[in-house]
Order: structure tokens, then C-alpha cells, then sequence
């Protein structure tokens, strides 16, 4: 990606035919969506891209089996919509994003035998809806087959499970590597950039003002439409664009929490399919640990979200109930909590019955065109009716979205084997390989090429694990200015282990603030912040922040 200097000098004062604002999964699939139909457009995030909630998902691509079963319990039109949707988008986004994402078997464990007929009826109904898109039909798994795919599960009265596939995705990765696909065809991104303000002319919109979250510089950006993609924020840019409009968002938080794998060893993820309070809670492998949630719980624009002990102790529960051997908070080795963006159309549902459908709202006194709601799953069909709208309000031709078929960079020759072939080029370990294709794909040669050039690069950034220094260069490369940006989007140490990304930060505060220029200081001052950050989730989380690091 181009510098963001260089960006920014295209941005001020420049004068574009489409402004996305917010760069979460929504915003870039519409900023690519309407690049790619030939519309000069610019994306601006206010933070890093995917640094809401875009990054702190499930990373599960899915219909929704709870939503299902809302959907047939309430016969409520708007949850079908939502799975149906859904569904047939899994497949495009599994076939466009193959080294983001993979196919998953999901086990719902069944201790009574007429739970087991209830899920596998609600299943074959799923697979039905999927239709042709379907991955592979569900199935009841034998009491000693769902025991040899999860030797820890609790064995006492289990009678079997029901077996059903969903995609799995690397949700930071996939929004990062929409961004880029939108700047290799022309378009033009930055991330700590600030819609503050708008500018009328005759009424409508005619420019955006943004601050420069890093400089604190002001400038204006001329659009002839605008679309407000900011997920959880989208009051607020409704707000600045016609005051006093009345809220249509609900935000409720929902947290996850990492654990060790060898606490569910599986190929195969679980869903809990009755929490304490009504829901599911997914157990899910994912970079080599097990990750479980979520909570829901209603909060403002303004809070902060930070996993509690309350809420780590909330999932230990329910998943206790599956296990043999329970798990103890101490055993937990990161976590991440994200607000979902859901629209209310009226009443006072409580969040968790609130619909996942999105909505596309065109302000008839300003003509901000704002997508709200939805889910990671529907982003590109998101996208395609934003940008539908948007080419309806400037009064050209709506031409077909171009995003249904187009793999993403990285994506062309990649198969699931293909780090072989980077160990077999490159001499690196089968662990680097794997995490370099897996976050890379068939461009991982390209940071390879930067270890090649300086073998203190090659180096991993933690001994013993398996991202190496290089990848801090690309990081920088592709925008990121924090340490936080590379080691929770670009990396994604953070999210493996909070100890181990509070160890990396040194060497990441040095590599990145090469890249950028820092000073002695400046490097400094990062670090110990950075540091302080994850020492505060720590303690919020009820864990010790001194303990050594995690096996
Ligand atoms: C706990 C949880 C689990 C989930 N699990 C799944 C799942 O497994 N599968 C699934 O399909 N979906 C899931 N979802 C839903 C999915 O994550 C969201 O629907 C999706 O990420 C929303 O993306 P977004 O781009 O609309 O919002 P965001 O990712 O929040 O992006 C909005 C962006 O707008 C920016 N912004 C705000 N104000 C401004 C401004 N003034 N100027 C410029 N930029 C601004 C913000 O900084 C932010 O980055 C989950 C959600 C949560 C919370």
C-alpha cells in the first residue's frame, strides 16, 4: 500500500465521487464494491482498519443456528432473512478469501436423546435453507464417536452429538486484506482519520471535514455521495449529518475469552446450545487456541470494552458444564470484547432478541446513505445494496457488484498445502510457514523477501513462536502506526497471548518506529503504553499480570 503520507496528500482537498467512512468489514467491502464499479472513491477510518468491531468477532461464517431457531420459534421474517443470507454468502466468502478462512465442523454435544432429535431436525431445516451452497449435510455422531473427537468432554449421560459445517474465518486478516484489494484497484485509504463534520450545499452533502487522529491537522474531503458504514458509531455520523435524528442503534457487547487448545483438543468446534441466559456460546478452535464466547450485554457508544472477571467467569461456567476436568480463570490467556451493531426498529427488546438483519437508510434532507446492523457473514452483500444506492442517488446506471466472484490478494494458486512450499523455498520452520500462509497466502514470499534482505528480520518476534520480524515491516507497509495494530490486526499476537504480545512490544516498538520514523522517545513512550493497555485487560480480566509467560 501506498505511504500514508502519500494518501493523505491525495485525500486533502481532493474531490471524489464516493467517501466510505468507517473501515470496519462493512466499509471496506463498500469501498471495494464501488472502486471496482469504476466510482472514484476514498475510505477513511477513524481508528485502524478493522479496529472495532470487525476484529473481535466469533470469526465464524455462518447462517446462525440460533437465529434459525428464533426464526421458525417466533416466525419472525427478518431472522430467516438474516440465515438465508447469510448462507449463501458463506460460500463466496470461504471461495474468496481461501487462506482467511476454512470450512469447520461444529459438534453440538446431546445429553438427552430428545435434544438430539430437536438439533438434528433444526439442522437438516439449516442444510435445507443452504440448498445448493450447503458445505456438507449434518449428522448424529455416536456417544463413542463424539468422545474420540472430543476426549475431554464430560461423559456422564452423554448420548451422542449432532455434527453441522460453518466457515471459519481470521476476521482482522480478511477486513486488512479487503483494504488492500480496494487500494491495489485504485482506491484511496486511511485509517486514524476522523469524520468530524459535514458541509452542505443546497442542503445535501458536498464535504466531509477530517482530522488527522495523529497530526491533529484538519482538512476537507469533497464527495458527491457519502456512506456511513460506521457500525456501532452510525448515530453519531447520522447525527452530524441531520441533527436530532432520532437513534436506531442498539449496541450490546459481547466478549470473548482465549484458552489453551489441550483444554478441548479438536479438530472440531463445540456450540453450547443453552447458556444460563437463553443463548449459545461457541468453543472454537482458532490459532492454536480454544476460543469461547460470547457474553451480551447492552452498552453505550462510549464504553469502554474490556473483558471483565465477571464475564470470563460467566463463560468458564457454561463451558465447565461440558468438560470433565473444569477449567480455572487462571488458565485464560487473552480475550477481546467488541460492541455488535444491531438495529432497533422500535420497542424495548432486550439486544439478545434484537434482529441481526441490516438495514440501508438513505436520509432524505442530507442524502447520507448509512448501512447499519448485519453481520461479518453478509458484508458483501452489504455492500453490494449500499452501493446499488449510492449509484441510484448520483443518478448513473446500477451495474452488477463485481465482488461476488473476486478473490482476494494472496488468494490465486493458494491451497491448503501451499506453505509447504514456502518451507521447501525459504528454509523456514513448517510452524512459520503455516502462520505465513495462513495470514499471507501466496504473497508470503514477499515478506519473506524482506527477512532475505536483513537476517535480524527473519527472526522470530518471541522465541519459541512462530511470527517472525519481517512481518512488523509489512505491517508498517500496510499501515499500521501502533504497536497495537501489528500485534492484534496484523499479527494477531495479541489475541494468542497477552504475555507473550507484552513481551513482543519492545521489539515491535523498535522495528515499526524505524519504519516510521519515531524518535528515541517517542518509541518509548509507545512501548509503556502499549504495555499499561494490556496490563490494564489483564487486571479487568481478574488475572495477575505478573505471572510468567503461558506454556
Ligand atoms: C462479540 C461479537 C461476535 C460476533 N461474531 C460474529 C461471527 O462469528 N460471525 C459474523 O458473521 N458476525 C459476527 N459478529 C458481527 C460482526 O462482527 C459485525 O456485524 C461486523 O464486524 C460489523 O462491521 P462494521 O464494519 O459494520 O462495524 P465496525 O467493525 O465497528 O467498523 C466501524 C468503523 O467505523 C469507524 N468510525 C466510527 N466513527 C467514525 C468517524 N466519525 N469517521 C471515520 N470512521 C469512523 C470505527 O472506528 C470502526 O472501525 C459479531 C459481533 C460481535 C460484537
Amino acid at each position: 500500500m501506498r505511504s500514508r503520507d502519500e494518501t493523505l496528500r491525495t485525500i486533502e482537498g481532493g474531490s471524489f465521487e464516493v467517501c466510505v467512512i468507517g473501515g470496519g468489514a462493512t466499509g471496506a467491502a463498500c469501498a471495494l464494491d464501488a472502486q471496482l464499479r469504476g466510482l472514484k472513491t476514498v475510505l477513511v477510518e477513524a481508528g485502524d482498519f478493522a479496529g472495532a468491531t470487525s476484529s473481535k468477532s466469533t470469526k465464524i461464517i455462518h447462517g446462525g443456528v440460533r437465529y434459525l431457531e428464533e426464526a421458525v420459534k417466533d416466525l419472525d421474517p427478518a431472522e430467516y432473512h438474516v440465515v438465508n443470507r447469510a448462507l449463501h454468502e458463506r460460500i463466496l466468502m470461504l471461495k474468496n478469501g481461501p487462506y482467511l478462512s476454512r470450512t469447520l465442523e461444529f459438534l453440538i454435544p446431546c445429553f438427552h436423546w430428545l435434544d438430539a432429535g430437536y438439533y438434528d431436525v433444526g439442522l437438516k431445516l439449516y442444510d435445507w435453507i443452504a440448498g445448493d451452497t450447503g458445505i456438507f449435510p449434518s449428522h448424529f455422531l455416536s456417544r463413542q464417536e463424539t468422545l474420540r473427537r472430543m476426549s475431554t468432554l464430560k461423559n456422564d449421560g452423554l448420548v451422542g452429538s449432532i455434527a453441522y459445517a460453518d466457515g471459519q474465518f481470521n476476521d482482522a486478516g480478511y477486513n486488512i486484506a479487503l483494504v488492500k484489494a480496494f487500494v491495489e484497484s485504485g482506491g484511496t485509504a486511511s485509517n486514524y482519520l476522523r469524520v468530524t463534520g459535514f458541509q452542505k450545499a443546497n442542503g445535501t452533502l458536498a464535504a466531509a471535514d477530517v482530522e488527522d487522529q495523529l497530526s491533529r491537522q484538519k482538512f476537507v474531503i469533497r464527495s458527491r455521495a457519502f456512506v456511513n458504514s460506521t457500525g456501532p458509531f452510525a448515530d453519531t455520523v447520522r447525527g452530524l449529518a441531520t441533527p436530532g435524528i432520532p437513534p436506531r442503534m442498539r449496541l450490546s457487547k459481547g466478549s470473548h475469552i482465549l484458552l489453551p487448545l489441550d483444554v478441548l483438543p479438536s479438530e472440531d468446534a463445540m456450540l453450547i446450545p443453552k447458556t444460563e441466559d437463553g443463548r449459545v456460546l461457541f468453543a472454537v478452535p482458532w490459532m492454536g487456541r480454544l476460543l469461547v464466547g460470547t457474553t451480551e450485554q447492552e452498552v453505550g457508544v462510549d464504553d469502554e470494552l474490556c473483558v471483565t472477571k465477571e464475564e470470563v467467569d460467566f463463560i468458564l461456567r457454561q463451558l465447565n458444564q461440558y468438560l470433565e476436568t473444569p477449567v480455572a480463570r487462571s488458565q485464560v490467556v487473552s480475550g477481546f470484547a467488541g460492541a455488535r451493531p444491531l438495529v432497533s426498529r422500535g420497542g424495548s427488546d432486550e439486544t439478545k432478541k434484537l434482529s441481526r438483519d441490516d438495514e440501508l437508510e438513505i436520509d432524505p434532507r442530507s442524502g447520507l446513505i448509512s448501512i447499519m446492523g448485519g453481520k461479518w457473514t453478509t458484508h458483501r452483500a452489504m455492500a453490494e445494496d449500499t452501493i446499488d444506492a449510492v449509484q441510484k442517488s448520483l443518478g448513473v446506471p446500477v451495474t452488477p457488484s463485481p465482488t461476488r466472484n473476486r478473490p482476494l490478494t494472496g488468494s490465486k494458486g493458494f491451497t491448503p498445502v501451499y506453505w509447504m512450499s514456502l518451507v521447501r523455498d525459504h528454509g523456514i520452520s513448517e510452524e512459520t510457514a503455516q502462520h505465513l500462509a495462513g495470514r499471507f497466502g501466496t504473497t508470503a514470499p514477499s515478506v519473506l523477501e524482506i527477512a532475505e534482505r536483513d537476517a535480524d528480520l527473519a527472526k522470530p518476534i518471541v522465541e519459541g513462536l512462530a511470527p517472525i520480524r519481517a512481518e512488523i515491516v509489512q505491517g508498517a507497509r500496510d499501515m499500521a502506526v501502533t504497536i497495537e495494530d501489528v500485534l492484534s490486526r496484523r499479527i494477531g499476537l495479541e489475541f494468542f497471548s497477552w504475555r507473550y504480545s507484552m513481551e513482543a512490544a519492545p521489539v515491535v516498538g523498535s522495528i515499526l518506529g524505524r519504519q516510521l520514523g519515531w524518535s528515541a522517545e517517542h518509541t518509548r513512550l509507545a512501548i509503556a503504553e502499549y504495555v499499561d493497555k494490556i496490563d490494564r485487560y489483564l487486571r479487568v480480566a481478574g488475572l495477575a499480570p505478573d505471572r510468567a509467560r503461558d506454556d
